[in-house]
């Protein structure tokens, strides 16, 4: 009997997309998708579409180009301590998304157990269950969501065989310290335990804080994959360029299944991105810093004018807020209310978390231009002013 294979029956559909396609419908503002609306940098598009000119448009070799990968090297060892050999060290993907799959391909076995922070990134989640592993969540909370270690030695077994560590955190804006990532990296190895980074937000850390990658911690290197990519710091998230730094005991067959399923980054975006590592000053990293604060501080103020209580973010571009007072029971029916009374779409907080701990949240993403978020933020304001109306 034709049927979806087991997995395939049991997927729903991300409540992100479905909020952008609702969204749409009603000619809303979208702050549920995290896509930046800010421009790509001039150098970056510019070698992209010399690139195309000059005849690369074919496959490339597996894990990227040299160029793009010499590069990644030179910035892993200037920004985030993490020396890498560019040649059998470093593997260009189809985005962070594509490292991610690739990864837990090459090093987990179905039945395999894995730990998230919850609230987690809803990709992470799939990715695994997808792969017949189990996440294991372990849960941070609110306000600034601070390790308990303890929490993460109990929730470990036999079984497990990973640890996520997303820094800074979707959605949550969580920004792991060092005395943290020191904490993990100690039980990661008193476990045996791989470690997968996601820093795919490593550029977007506020109030003068510093991130700080896994792996440059002394003697984790060769247990951890260093995840990240250019779809948000260049703003070209379609352009699908990302990269992954491991040991060379295990790039070969992440490689391997990358090159199964995406065969290579785009040949032509691995120049723009490799331009962009090349050329762009420091004072470009600290214009994003600087522009991407200010925009969380204009979303934090506008939703608690609205009366949603912020957990105000340390990095990326997203705020967890509490919408107890807006109309709806679990946090869907909230969303879609407040798309309705506002035209603001935001993600639902289920997406982030299990068994009911998200119900009261909404996620809004604040990567937007000026004048969408400033839209956004006064169609807010509304909705305490549609509840004071309604109290008088
Ligand atoms: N990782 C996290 C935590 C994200 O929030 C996102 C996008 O929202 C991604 C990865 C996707 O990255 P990429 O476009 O490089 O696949």
């Amino acid at each position: 009997m034709l049927g979806l294979s087991d997995i395939a029956s049991r997927i729903v559909q991300s409540t992100i997309r479905t909020m952008s396609v609702e969204c749409e419908k009603v000619g809303g503002v979208n702050l549920a998708q995290g896509v930046c609306d800010t421009e790509v940098p001039a150098i970056v598009r510019q070698a992209a579409e010399a690139a195309i000119e000059a005849g690369h448009n074919q496959y490339t070799r597996a894990d990227g180009i040299a160029r793009l990968r010499q590069a990644i090297a030179g910035k892993l060892l200037r920004q985030n301590g993490i020396r890498a050999d560019p040649e059998t060290e470093i593997v260009v993907t189809s985005g962070a998304t594509g490292g991610f799959d690739s990864a837990c391909r090459a090093l987990l076995n179905p039945g395999d157990e894995v730990i998230l922070f919850e609230p987690y990134y809803g990709y992470h989640y799939a990715t695994l269950v997808g792969q017949y592993c189990k996440p294991l969540l372990v849960s941070l909370d609110p306000p600034d969501y601070p390790l308990v270690a303890d929490r993460l030695a109990v929730a470990i077994t036999s079984k497990t065989r990973g640890i996520v560590v997303n820094t800074p955190a979707n959605p949550s804006g969580k920004l792991f310290s060092q005395a943290e990532l020191g904490q993990i990296a100690a039980i990661a190895h008193h476990h045996d335990l791989f470690l997968f980074t996601d820093e795919i937000y490593e550029h977007f850390v506020y109030d003068g804080q510093r991130h700080v990658s896994p792996a440059s911690l002394p003697g984790i290197a060769d247990r951890t994959v260093t995840i990240s990519g250019f779809s948000k710091v260049y703003s070209i998230t379609g352009w699908r360029v990302g990269y992954l730094h491991a040991c060379a005991r295990w790039t070969p067959a992440i490689s391997y299944f990358h090159d199964l399923t995406y065969v290579c980054a785009p040949s032509a975006f691995q120049h723009g991105a490799a331009a962009g590592l090349e050329q762009l000053p420091a004072s470009f990293y600290q214009g994003l810093v600087d522009e991407y604060q200010h925009k969380r501080e204009i979303m934090c103020r506008a939703l608690r004018e609205a009366g949603m209580e912020p957990s105000v973010p340390a990095g990326a571009y997203y705020v967890l807020a509490d919408a107890s007072d807006v109309p709806g029971s679990g946090s869907v029916e909230k969303a879609l209310n407040l798309l309705r009374l506002t035209g603001v779409a935001s993600v639902p907080g289920e997406a982030f978390f299990q068994g009911g701990r998200g119900d009261r949240l909404l996620r809004f993403c604040f990567a937007k231009t000026e004048t969408d978020l400033a839209d956004a933020c006064e169609r807010l304001r509304r909705l305490r002013r549609a509840s004071q109306a309604s109290h008088r």
